[in-house]
This record gives C-alpha cells, structure tokens and sequence, in this order.
C-alpha cells in the first residue's frame, strides 16, 4: 500500500507562498490540516562513548567541558497515527546487537560492548506491527534495530544518505551490506520539499501536517529530524544534529562524529529557531532527553 506521502493538494490549501511560522498547535476548524500523532521516545539501550564525539570541545563555549565517557540512551521514538499506523523514528536495538553483528569484527563488536539493550525492537514489534521507519541517518547506533524488522518495512532517510559516505567506516561496509540486504530504502526527494517555518526543506509526511521530515544535513550529508503535533504540543526530534541537551541549550554542534560543522550548525540553528516559535515544544535529542 502506497502512502501519501506528498500531497500537493495540502500545500495549496494550507500554505500559499512560504510559511514563516507555524501552523496553528491546537485543532480548529479544518481538522484535516491539525491532525495529531502520539509520540512515545524509548531508551532502547545505554550507551557511553567519548564526549569529543559528541560535543565540539574546540568551540570555545565548551571551555567548561572535559573529555570522558559520557553516558547517553539510544533512542527510538514511536509515532502512532490514527490512519497510517504505527513510524519509528530510528530503528531501535536488536536483542543482541554484538552478537548479531558479530560477523562485522572486531572493529563494531568493540563498538557496541558496553552497550546495555533495555528495550529491543522485537519487543516493541510485539504491540504490533510497523508501517515505515524514518532513520535520521545511517550511523551504525542508529540502525542496529534493522535485524528485527521484517524484510519489507519500508525505510526512509533524508536525500543523499545512502551514498557512499553514509558508513561511518569503511570497515563497516559488510555489515552495512548485510544490514540492508533485500530492504527497501527510500530516500525523501529534495523537488517536492517545502519549508517548514525557518527550516526551507521539509516534507509533510502523512499530508496532513501531523508529522514534518526536516532536511538538517551536516551530521551526516542526508540526515533529517522529525517534528509531530501531538494533543500535548509540538515533539521535535533533533536526531543527531544535537545529541545532548548541553548541546542544544548551548548552542554548540556535535563533535567529531558531524560530519561537516558549518552545515550542521546551520541545521541546529534552524532547529533551535523552529522550537522557538511554539514555547510548547517538547525537543528530544538524538541521545539524551
Ligand atoms: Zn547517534
């Protein structure tokens, strides 16, 4: 079944011209235009991996900050919607993803041994099944739920993330391969984007406004965040263009996991100018709530 993804009807009826804020937060008349989602974020793992990856220990407002293990959750996020079923937003951890992964090496096993599964994927599989899966980019931690997702849950991530610089290292190449072996991976198309309030490429995912993909590249070439209107207000998922609440508060990039930090910090200044806009706004990090 094919969703409506883009709606070109939508636009011409909500949004003339470029809209430089938000639409309104709470349902009114048109009830097709204020749908509402419920979002559930899950710890579906701790996690500790050095602060320097995680936050620009060269920006001079880190100046404070020391390097270390900082321990953070991987984070999946579950969007319900009333007519097109149940999102994720990342995939998640498999049950045991050292195990899983352990014909990638020593290189991901290493990676991943201090990582503690609280809540895998299969587990949330079992409240019921999941309609697609939007991956804010492909970095290893945030693909690692993929093995307990059927074969043909249809998978989206933000334009150019599925191109060679996706991998976080070369090395990862056969697990990556194996990962995505007979899946279907879609990627959001940059000519039927529109903006969303300071963010100018963004896709109205369901068409009806309950659910934006947000184009932040930087962290990675391709990577995307997620706002949903919920009965409670606005939930942003920053993905990883801030991984930490520091981050976001401060106004300082990620580390040296981002790729490109002009682009990244223009992204996290979007995102920051995005959440300002409705003081409503519950902002989800890429690891840290
Ligand atoms: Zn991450």
């Amino acid at each position: 079944m094919l969703f409506p993804l883009f709606s070109l009807a939508c636009t011409l009826v909500r949004a003339p011209g470029l809209p430089q804020a938000l639409p309104e937060s709470q349902p009114q008349n048109d009830d097709a235009l204020m749908q509402t989602v419920s979002v559930r974020s899950i710890t579906a793992a701790n996690w500790a991996v050095p602060l320097e990856g995680l936050v620009d220990l060269t920006d001079p407002a880190a100046a404070e900050l020391e390097e270390g293990p900082y321990e953070m959750e991987v984070l999946v996020h579950v969007i319900e919607h009333p007519v097109h079923g149940r999102w994720l937003v990342d995939s998640g951890v498999s049950q045991e993803p050292g195990e899983r992964v352990a014909d990638a090496g020593v290189l991901l096993g290493g990676f991943l041994k201090d990582m503690e599964v609280l809540t895998s994927t299969a587990e949330l599989l079992e409240e019921g099944s999941v309609a697609g899966v939007l991956l804010t980019h492909m970095h290893v931690d945030h693909v690692l739920g993929l093995q307990d997702l059927p074969l043909d849950t249809p998978l989206w991530t933000g334009p150019g993330e599925g191109s060679t610089r996706s991998g976080q290292n070369l090395l990862l190449r056969p697990w990556y391969s194996q990962a995505f072996s007979g899946r279907s991976l879609q990627s959001f198309d940059v000519g039927q984007a529109q903006s969303f309030g300071p963010v100018p490429v963004a896709w109205d995912l369901f068409g009806d406004g309950s659910v934006w993909v947000l184009s932040t590249p930087g962290h990675t070439a391709g990577s995307i965040a997620v706002w949903a209107r919920t009965e409670q207000g606005p939930v942003l998922m920053t993905g990883d263009t801030s991984h930490t609440r520091w981050g976001w508060e401060h106004d300082v990039t990620p580390g040296t996991y981002t790729e490109d930090h002009v682009d990244n910090a223009e992204a996290l200044a979007q995102l920051r100018a995005l959440a300002a806009l409705d003081p409503a706004t519950q902002v989800v990090f890429g690891h840290e709530r």
